[in-house]
């Protein structure tokens, strides 16, 4: 099998980019097959960052001196870059946020919780993160709404017909994941928004897993909120976005208040900033930002299509080479799917395979990935996870497979 199959990424050329690529993990040469979690940094978004904080570094939005006025240029300048990457109809539609799950949080808050009653219902899938959990079980314990799940069936694909039907006019948001991480489906939100737009239910959707390995356009999808995060697409902690209709910004409440988010303040009452800055109380994560514009940069340059090309590649290699592994079981077969293998070895527990393999030098997952329900429902206590990136190659497959061998003789 050549590297590279898919001839538009040299992917020698892409490994070049990423310096932690060159460590080496108990002597043997780092295979990182654990990106769902937290993508690896290229140079670009290091340099980015320490470029920042060499030349520009100072507070935003509120001084009249040059390192000001430029840090504000730089921190605007990637909410631009997102802004395009996402197809967003206007920068300011985009909020800076700490990451995914702070997104969902203030979506939670400010647009459903104002008028969130008893009775009302709020909808996700069985599939979805923790983060597109718990804030939703907080509101309604806090308001006595109810949580309902679109279920999913063994290949791990959501049951369509069965989300018809439950898209009520009880249902105040329907919250639902692009691609799972635990799974690796790929979810037909297209369809999903269409469907809920028919019943009039705005619909909330988790990108996080999604903007690293596809193009994403917000206008195409005709969904109400967009969230992700930077760490997950090659760029920094910290930092993430919320997209959201302007409409619903303009009429959604603070999340947070503070500094920034303000327009007057006095004793007796303030008045708020316009979106997105209502939203962005405090001192923002500037660096972080200016990180995230480097990656949306480094992930256009290789091209968004490329990228799904050869994940697909890979991820096809993968699920065939490593299903020659005895008691190889994968977990989550669905039609459509991206760069994620959750397996099972046997009986033997995930967490022993995830130590020898990481002998190895092969990074992989264990647990329930922050979506214990998905586990539950398979009846297991755990899998572990292979997830690809942009960096990965066929060999690096081929030396989890020589490991996950070894951890079979081991037992
Ligand atoms: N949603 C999905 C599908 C994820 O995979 C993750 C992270 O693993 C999150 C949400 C939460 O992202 P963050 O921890 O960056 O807020």
């Amino acid at each position: 099998m050549p590297i590279t199959a898919n001839d538009k990424l040299d992917v020698h050329k892409i490994r070049a980019d990423f310096p932690i690529l060159q460590r080496r993990v108990h002597g043997k040469p780092l295979v990182y097959l654990d990106t769902a979690a937290s993508a690896q940094r290229p140079l670009a978004v290091i340099e980015a960052i320490d470029g920042f904080y060499r030349n520009h570094n100072a507070n935003i939005h509120r001084g009249v001196h040059t390192l000001s006025q430029e840090a504000t240029e730089d921190y605007e300048q990637a909410r631009a870059k997102i802004a395009g990457f996402i197809n967003a109809p206007s920068k300011l539609e985009c909020v800076f946020t700490r990451g995914t799950t702070e997104s969902i949080n203030l979506v939670a808050h400010s647009f459903v919780r104002p008028s969130l009653k008893a009775g009302d219902e709020i909808l996700i899938s069985w599939m979805e993160h923790h983060s597109n959990i718990v804030p939703w079980q907080l509101l309604c314990e806090e308001t006595g709404a109810i949580l309902k799940v679109v279920p999913m069936n063994t290949r791990g694909e959501l049951e369509l017909d069965t989300l018809a039907e439950m898209l009520t006019e009880r249902v105040k948001l329907l919250a639902v994941g692009q691609i799972s991480n635990a799974l690796g489906t790929v979810n037909p939100v297209s369809e999903i928004c269409t469907l809920a737009k028919q019943q009039g239910v705005p619909v909330l959707v988790d990108g996080a897993q999604a903007t690293p390995h596809q193009a994403v356009d917000v206008q195409a999808l005709d969904c109400d909120f967009y969230c992700f995060s930077g760490h997950k697409m090659y760029g920094p902690t910290g930092i993430g976005v919320l997209w959201a209709r302007a409409g619903h910004l303009q009429a959604m409440p603070p999340y947070q208040g503070g500094g920034e988010m303000i327009r007057h303040v006095s004793f007796e009452k303030s008045t708020f900033n316009d979106a997105p800055g209502k939203f962005e109380a405090g001192t923002p994560n500037i660096a972080g930002a200016v990180g995230l514009g480097a990656a949306v940069d480094y992930l256009q340059s290789l091209g968004m299509g490329n990228v799904a090309r050869r994940e697909a590649e890979l991820l096809a290699y993968g699920t065939q080479k490593l299903s020659q592994v005895d008691g190889f079981r994968m977990i989550g077969t669905a039609a459509h799917k991206a760069g994620v293998l959750s397996f099972v070895l046997g009986d033997i527990h995930a967490n022993d395979v995830g130590t020898i393999v990481d002998l190895h030098g092969v990074a992989i997952r264990t647990g329930h990935h922050c979506a214990m329900p998905v586990v539950q429902f398979f009846d297991l206590p755990a899998t572990a996870r292979a997830s690809l990136g942009i960096y990965n190659t066929f060999e690096e497959i081929d030396i989890l497979a020589d490991a996950l061998e070894k951890v079979l003789g081991m037992f």
